[in-house]
């Protein structure tokens, strides 16, 4: 029994009224208006079909679906307006509700023919019944939509379903549960069809979907899981689901599925909405949209709600995924790990967090062994070969972790997964480990645990890492950091460094072929030939004859002392090193002078009769100038061994020895210093005996012999060292400052009564002039300069700087300057130095993928606020970026040497604050005028200097902002030159800087 059609209509000209004008908006729902083939295809779900057929004429539109026969209440539902359309019945999208409507978009008189009901409706809401139009084969309900608008003519409905119709794609039958096949004609007769097959697949389905549309073949497998949501007010289950994409590949005929990442992810509202997600799949779920569907309301409490679920489902789905044995690095890359597409603030943040919750504590990263490891647990390593090296217990140990530590997959890396690795880094706090940074964490304990086996892959992993154990390479640097580490295993089984720490002196030898008593590298390691190349290279060697003399020789000296020593034993030493010493092996002697100067192994005498061993520092040689000179002196002792030239080398002096004190500063020349002062003065050893001695001399010749000995120790001394009369004092005032004044040795002589005269006397310098002098002490010019009593030499070289000063054209105050300021000068010299040389490196990057990332900025900009400017004393900027410029500058324009670079002067900023960072200033690159919108690409990093200069001369002139944008947008340099006044110069850019700023210049021409 067909229902009582003009009951209907009686009763909704009651509720609606005689006029339905009011009505025509149900012809407007949607912007896009073919959007009703979406709305049938919900009805015929809804009404349990599995297939749909859409049949398009040139002025009607056919559809016919098999699912369940209408009754009266689908006949009124069908009718009415206002049942189902309540906004807030989410669950009721799609039944016959205000989504049929839609369809009035085209006509103005649907027909419905299906079970015992025939009829049309007109005016919106007053069904006719109609003559009876069977469906056909196994269909139960056929739509008629004549194309019987006023507004649209049949050509233009024809038109637009037929492009809609064409442009579905087999993903439209995804997320649906009934309909597995939509059929389309068009009045050309061609046309497509779009299957959905499913099987279950752990707590989850899969979903394969096929089109076959214009001779187009399309077939893509997915995996959908879904979770439950109770839907407010009606309480009935309504559902959130993710689907991933997956790919088979064929490997060595084996069947390989992966989860791969898809470009297009819309937030799918049972169908595809305008709305992106940015993720690599696809969520869905009855989110509630704006009226035409095409934008989705974020401070919603439902869609919120729904939000929050789907990040529950997401985390559930992680451990499944790894279940299913698909958690991989490809299916991680689908994740929302570009934590640049998701802002705090943005609708889906919840789902990235949750994941990222996720990944930190439980174990769903692919570990290196095939396993999984929670980022809490998982370390990068830099280089396969590390992985090698350290395994799971030695990475805990070396950690000190009470949880096994892994290390991630060999896939993951800067080269190969730029993004993932980053957000392992950024987000998940995964350390990754250096070569350099694993060399720090060795210690005594950990290497003392490893097997023999391992130290040979050890030493094979450091043969190619020299940086960890190079050489030193200037005074006081340690080199490598594993020369004091004890990465050496000795034969012994002890654990040593492979050198002293003074620098060079090995701690141990390679193994020589026969049988030692040195300390050697353990020989079984040593037996592997890539081990020991690795060795050698580190600076050991077998032990030979220096190595004898530095570790056998010499220590018994100071361990059992030389008394005990028979003179035999004593004389072969003595052999032994000076043969050493004539050897040609420059490293070899090195090594013994080095050990040799402060061991008492020589015999010496003092004038008492003593015979001790002596370090040959505390030694003079035996000579008859010598013995004169200490006449006076008890404390002197002389060489008692046999001479050698040798003892030269290792110490054993044939002057008197300069001996350095802190005192003798005389007042008038110290400073006011805000810092400890320094005074580097200088005795000369037996000096003051020798000038108190020379006095009781009664024979006037014996007197003149001992002078000329002094004379001619001076005048040695001062060919070697031009300044030994003089003493420095430093001191600190703003800065460091320093100058010479006379040396105590100067002042003992100046005021001693020393020098011989022709008439047979001893005078003090000053009281004597050159003619005085007996001949034997003439020649020494500089000495006698130096003592200040030889005005006419005195006067010549004044003449000597003054043409000097002519000649090459400086000032001879400068002269004295420049000498009387050494340290400035010096450090005058390094700034020149660093200004000219060391440039530091200015950072660099090549721009990867030039097109995402111009489309990237482009939603970024759509998204950036304009600039807002608030009236206050200094129109402080008031608008946020997403980005803080100045942490992004910080990173862009640090190099890895973690300088700070200013783009201006290419110099690294002048100072760093007392957090380390360096201070540096942000300058607008154009000022607002021509650069309104904010990013922080149109920053620029500056040294204070710089943006002083760029405020003063750029930022001024109007003509030269103009002309500067214009160069920015067309130049194909990274460097643009500019002009501070005269001094001629240029702004730097990190490629990638350039090119963001250059895209967001053009976009706003
Ligand atoms: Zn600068």
């Amino acid at each position: 029994m067909p229902t009582d059609y003009d009951k209907i209509r009686k009763d909704n000209i009651r509720e609606y009224g005689e006029g339905t004008r009011h009505l025509s908006f149900l012809g407007r729902l949607y912007t896009d208006r073919t959007h009703f083939v979406f709305e049938l295809l919900q009805n015929a779900e809804d009404a349990g079909a599995n297939r749909i057929r859409f049949h398009l004429f040139d002025n009607r539109l056919e559809v016919t679906h098999d699912g369940r026969r209408f009754n009266e209440r689908d006949v009124r539902g069908v009718c009415g307006v206002g049942e189902g359309t309540k906004n807030e019945d989410l669950t009721q999208i799609g039944k016959f509700g205000i989504g049929f409507k839609s369809v009035y978009a085209y006509t103005a008189t649907p027909e419905i023919y299906s079970g015992s009901e025939d009829f049309k409706i007109e005016n919106y809401v007053r069904p006719y019944p109609v003559p009876s139009k069977p469906a056909g084969n196994s269909w139960t309900t056929l739509f008629v939509f004549p194309f019987n608008t006023k507004k649209i003519s049949p050509e233009t409905a024809c038109n637009e379903i037929s492009a809609r119709l064409c442009n579905l794609t087999a993903r439209t039958l995804l997320f649906l549960r009934k309909i597995n096949e939509i059929e389309y004609k068009l009045p050309s007769s061609t046309g497509g069809v779009y299957l959905r097959e499913e099987i279950a697949r752990g707590p989850g389905r899969q979903v394969s979907v096929i089109g076959q549309n214009n001779d187009k073949d399309e077939e893509e497998n997915w995996l959908i899981f879904e979770r439950p949501v109770k839907a407010p007010e009606t309480l009935e289950t309504v559902r959130v689901e993710a689907s991933f994409r997956i790919e088979s590949e064929d490997m060595a005929g084996m069947n390989f599925e992966r989860i791969v990442k898809v470009k297009e992810s819309p937030l799918v509202v049972y169908f595809p909405t305008d709305k992106a997600t940015r993720f690599g799949f696809l969520i869905q779920g009855p989110y509630r949209t704006t009226p035409s569907r095409d934008n989705i309301p974020i401070d919603d409490k439902w869609n919120e709600t729904l939000v929050k679920e789907t990040a529950e489902l997401l985390r559930d789905i992680l451990s499944i995924i790894k279940d299913l044995g698909l958690l991989s690095v490809s299916f991680l890359d689908a994740l929302p790990i570009r934590t640049e597409d998701f802002p705090k603030d943005s609708m889906f943040y919840p789902i990235v967090e949750s994941i990222r919750n996720a990944l930190i504590k439980e174990e769903l990263l692919p570990a290196d062994d095939g396993s999984f490891v929670s980022a809490e647990n998982a370390k990068l390593a830099r280089g396969a070969d590390l992985r090698k090296l350290l395994r799971k217990a030695q990475l805990k140990k070396l950690f000190q972790s009470p949880a096994t530590m892994k290390w991630l997959a060999g896939e993951i890396t800067q080269d190969k997964t730029p993004d993932l690795r980053s957000y392992l880094i950024k987000q998940l706090d995964v350390e990754e480990i250096s070569p350099d940074g694993l060399a720090r964490k060795f210690d005594h304990s950990f290497l003392s645990d490893q097997p023999d086996d391992w130290f040979i892959e050890f030493y094979r992993y450091l043969s190619d890492k020299e940086a960890l154990w190079r050489k030193p390479r200037w005074k006081r640097d340690p080199g490598g950091i594993l020369r004091s580490e004890p990465i050496l295993r000795l034969d012994n089984g002890n654990q040593e460094a492979p050198f002293k720490p003074e620098g060079t002196i090995p701690n141990a030898f390679l193994p020589p072929s026969e049988e030692t008593d040195f300390p050697i590298v353990k020989r079984s390691i040593a037996a592997d030939e890539q081990a020991y190349a690795f060795l050698k290279r580190l600076g050991l060697s077998e032990p030979d004859v220096f190595d004898h003399i530095v570790e056998r020789v010499l220590p018994k000296y100071i361990e059992i002392g030389g008394d005990s020593i028979s003179a035999a034993e004593h004389q072969a030493d003595i052999e032994k090193i000076v043969r050493a010493m004539s050897s040609t092996s420059e490293a070899g002697k090195r090594k013994v002078i080095q050990a040799a100067r402060r061991t008492p192994f020589l015999k010496a005498t003092n004038p008492s009769g003593d015979t001790l061993f002596k370090k040959p520092v505390d030694i003079y040689r035996n000579t008859s100038e010598l013995l004169r000179y200490f006449s006076g002196t008890q404390e002197v002792w002389f060489l008692n061994d046999e001479d050698r030239d040798v003892w030269h080398d290792l110490g054993v002096s044939s002057l008197p020895r300069k001996v350095q004190t802190s005192e003798g500063l005389p007042d008038e020349e110290k400073e006011y210093s805000t810092q400890t002062e320094t005074i580097e003065n200088y005795d000369l050893d037996g000096l003051e005996e020798f000038l108190k001695t020379i006095q009781e001399i009664s024979n006037f010749e014996e007197q003149k012999k001992s002078a000329s000995v002094l004379w001619n120790f001076l005048r040695d001394y001062l060919e070697m060292d031009a300044r030994f009369f003089k003493a420095k004092y430093q001191w600190f005032y703003y800065t460091s400052h320093s100058k010479y004044f006379s040396s105590m040795i100067f002042i003992r002589l100046k005021n001693a009564k020393w020098i011989p005269t022709k008439e047979g006397s001893l005078k003090i310098p000053a009281e004597i002039t050159l003619d005085q002098l007996p001949e034997e002490f003439l020649g020494a010019t500089e000495l006698m300069e130096n003592l200040g009593f030889a005005k006419e030499i005195e006067q010549s070289k004044e003449e000597r700087k003054r043409e000097l000063a002519i000649e090459f054209n400086v000032s001879i105050e400068d002269i004295e300057l420049l000498k009387n300021h050494p340290d400035e000068f010096k450090q005058f010299k390094a700034d020149l130095a660093t200004r000219n040389k060391k440039r530091p490196i200015f950072p660099s990057r090549q721009v990867p993928n030039p097109e995402r990332r111009q489309e990237r900025l482009a939603e970024q900009r759509s998204d950036a606020p304009d600039k807002e400017y608030e009236k206050r004393k200094n129109s402080v900027r008031i608008t946020n970026s997403a980005i803080d410029p100045a942490t992004w500058l910080r990173n862009t324009y640090t190099n890895e040497n973690d300088q700070m670079v200013c783009q201006i002067c290419k110099n690294e900023m002048p100072f760093r604050k007392p957090d380390g960072k360096h201070y540096f200033e942000k300058k607008e690159v154009l000022s607002r005028k021509h650069l309104p919108k904010e990013h922080e690409t149109q920053y620029l990093a500056l040294c204070p200097l710089c943006s002083a200069k760029y405020d003063v001369f750029i930022k001024t002139n109007d003509g030269l902002m103009v002309k500067l944008k214009d160069t920015i947008v067309s130049t194909e340099k990274y460097e643009i030159p500019i002009s501070f006044g005269d001094e001629k110069t240029s702004i730097r850019f990190r490629e990638d800087h350039l090119e963001d700023l250059k895209t967001i210049l053009k976009e706003m021409g």
